[in-house]
């Protein structure tokens, strides 16, 4: 059996990143043209463009493909998409370009020339019908809502030549994978069926259990990690690296599981971000993704299974790449092991369950976790990098402070 195929018509990945003379040539050539900047999250979808992540499309979408994406899901040619795709820039920028002009996209945090654009529309779009059809509300507190709020009047769209993928390749070599990495990483170990474990954080036990039931399904499981901006608090992409490291050697069977990162910034979109995130994992040659509890979600703007039951909404034949529905998982002190809400009969009071913040505030004060919540090869590396933090922290606040 062979792996499934890239999402689109043709089947085909489509890469957009130019090679060789080819992006000698270019990027003379941007040089010369009017410069278009581009936030994270547009670097990041640029990129996944770049590398066949968002095939079959070709570059940043225009009014028809957005409508049709916030009011059906699909794009113009009938090709099912989740969430538009779009590039913005100020009402004055828009005004000086002018329909077939070529321009340079610059990523506005390095200064990087990353595309060469032909602007073929510009257009307005009512932002708060595409944060409510998108996120589900246009309140102005969600973090993807903010961005989408914060963008340009005027959308850009046209064709793009990828010229870089920017700080991903050095920044985390060995990790950052293209699709066509990542297949061929598949392939050599026989896999035919992978599920996708979509993370940006260290791996518990709870983690631990829901990628084993998954390779008790597949073949083998993809731990996905989102190599994109990180907010403050998360933990440093080496940290967290380390200590998946270890409980992978540690704790599971060789060659029923690989790392590999991608380049985008979280929309938390919850229901929409998990199809994104099935949709480019069908490129990345993944047959499933792992959808647990609140999958890509933030605060309480979705409900815990919102993101599972969206894949029973849209066509059968929108995706090849299926959800591996999970509840949610933890270790329970009756059943004497790892359970989840549809297996364990008991009570909370018998289930070990620690937030996020509660976990930290255990780490960095040096006190004792579970076990039965983190593999203490896991703890070990999360309580070193914690208890390490306050004077980092100071040191770096020390440095703001002398304007460095
Ligand atoms: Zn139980």
């Amino acid at each position: 059996m062979a792996l499934v195929n890239p999402h689109g018509k043709e089947k085909k990945l489509k890469p957009l990143l130019l090679e060789g003379d080819e992006l000698k040539e270019e990027k003379e050539r941007a040089r010369t043209l009017t410069d278009v900047r581009m936030t994270s999250r547009e670097t990041g979808d640029l990129i996944m463009m770049g590398i066949g992540g968002f095939t079959p499309i070709e570059g940043f979408m225009g009014y028809e493909d957005w409508k049709g994406i916030c009011d059906e899901y699909k794009m113009t040619d009938g090709t099912f998409w989740p969430i538009p795709i779009t590039l913005s820039t100020t009402k004055g920028n828009a005004d000086s370009i002018k329909i077939g002009e070529d321009v340079a996209l610059v990523d506005e945090e390095s200064g990087e020339m990353m595309a060469t654009m032909t602007v073929k529309e510009k257009y307005t779009i009512d932002k708060v019908h595409e944060c409510k059809k998108v996120f589900g509300t246009d309140d102005i507190e969600h973090p993807g809502v903010a961005k989408v709020m914060a963008q340009g009047e005027v959308n850009l769209a046209g064709p793009v030549k990828v010229l870089s993928e920017g700080r991903f390749p050095e920044e985390y070599k060995g990790v950052y994978m293209r699709p066509e990495e990542s297949r061929k990483n598949f392939e050599d170990k026989g896999w035919s069926t992978v599920a996708a474990f979509q993370t940006r954080n260290p791996m518990h036990r709870s983690h631990e259990y829901l990628t084993k039931i998954a390779i008790e399904i597949c073949d083998g499981v993809y731990i996905h990690m989102l190599l994109g901006k990180l907010k403050a608090g998360d933990i440093p992409a080496n940290v967290r690296q380390n200590a998946i490291d270890a409980l992978i050697e540690n704790y599971y069977v060789k060659d029923t599981i690989t790392v590999g990162g991608y380049p985008l910034d979280m929309r938390y979109a919850g229901p929409r971000e998990a199809l994104l995130h099935a949709l480019f994992r069908q490129n990345f040659g993944c047959s499933h993704l792992i959808v647990g509890r609140d999958h890509a979600g933030v605060g309480d703007y979705y409900g815990p299974f919102d993101a599972q039951k969206i894949f029973d909404e849209i066509p059968e034949d929108a995706l090849e790449t299926k959800p591996l529905k999970i509840d949610w998982t933890f270790y329970c002190y009756k059943c004497d092991g790892m359970a989840s809400m549809k297996t364990c009969p008991h009570s909370k009071e018998d289930r070990l369950i620690l937030s996020g913040t509660k976990l930290r505030k255990m780490l960095s004060e040096g006190e004792e976790v579970s076990d039965k919540f983190s593999r203490p090869v896991v703890l070990k590396i999360l309580s070193e990098y914690y208890q390490g933090l306050t004077e980092k922290v100071e040191i770096k606040m020390h440095k703001y402070a002398e304007g460095a």
